[in-house]
């Protein structure tokens, strides 16, 4: 197995009186896949923000490479090598696709523009939105959107990718030209930390499957396991609540 890139050990994370973590131990190695699942409100987006130092932690630690991610220090080097994507597109209205994409790599990583351009529009291409290039998002479907999204996060270069239920506002016939992409992303060694209710595309991207209830890691396995013979009653509940069958 490769090294450990990003990993939290025994995180805490509480809202008020309401503990959401913990005590979370998980270890993300380059190149692997990893998708979180669980029920709604168990923590899943508290755990992938927390990881990209979105979210003060209130114990435990987290780790990128080795190196400890605290508060003061390294939070903005962190936030470019996690990269986050999310429910909610979040692309600036008032921007083109090609000013969306090139606006965080020239600011944050001050990459000249012709350059940042060239390698847009490549990217672009790659996820057959090669002719958007100077859509504004109001012109583009919800399944567009978060191709360009996805594309924004890979032109910082990000060494780990966390996806918080990207196709979960998707009309159906949507889903899977996002998927495909994020497949595609995979398959090319992409680190990823990936939290989705689409079970077969679970099943299909992932090296390792992370059952998240209650605050805590309730199983852990891989995803022929997880999803035919779990190892617990609760996954297999979970499961069920899917009507998941291969
Ligand atoms: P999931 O993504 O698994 O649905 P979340 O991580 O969004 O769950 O939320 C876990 C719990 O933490 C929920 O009970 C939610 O209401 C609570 N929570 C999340 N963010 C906040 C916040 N900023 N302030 C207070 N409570 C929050
Ligand atoms: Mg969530």
């Amino acid at each position: 197995m490769n090294e450990v890139l990003l990993e939290a050990r025994n995180l805490k994370k509480s809202f008020g009186e309401r503990t959401v973590l913990d005590g979370i131990t998980i270890q993300i190695h380059k190149g692997e896949v990893a998708v979180v699942v669980g029920p709604s409100g168990c923590g899943k987006s508290t755990l992938l923000r927390c990881l990209n130092g979105l979210e003060k932690i209130d114990g435990g630690e987290i780790r990128l490479n080795g190196a400890r991610i605290d508060e003061k220090g390294n939070l903005a080097e962190v936030r470019r090598k996690v990269g986050m994507v999310f429910q909610s597109y979040d692309l600036f209205p008032h921007m083109d696709v090609m000013a969306n994409l090139t606006l965080g790599p020239t600011k944050a990583l001050k990459r000249p523009r012709a350059e940042m351009e060239a390698e847009a529009v490549k990217a672009l291409e790659r996820v057959g939105l090669g002719d958007r290039i100077h859509a504004t998002p109001n012109q583009l479907s919800g399944g567009q959107k978060q191709r360009v999204a996805l594309v924004r996060a890979m032109l910082m270069h990000p060494e780990v990718l966390l996806l918080d239920e990207i196709t979960a506002a998707l009309d159906p016939e949507m889903v899977r030209e996002v998927l495909e992409v994020v497949l595609d992303l995979a398959r090319g060694g992409m680190t990823m930390l990936i939290v989705t209710h689409e079970m077969r595309f679970a099943e299909a991207v992932a090296d390792r499957v992370i059952f998240l209830e209650n605050g805590g890691i309730v199983e852990e396995s891989a995803p022929e396991t997880f999803f035919h013979q779990p190892e617990t009653g609760r996954a297999a509940q979970f499961l069920q609540s899917f009507d998941y069958k291969r």
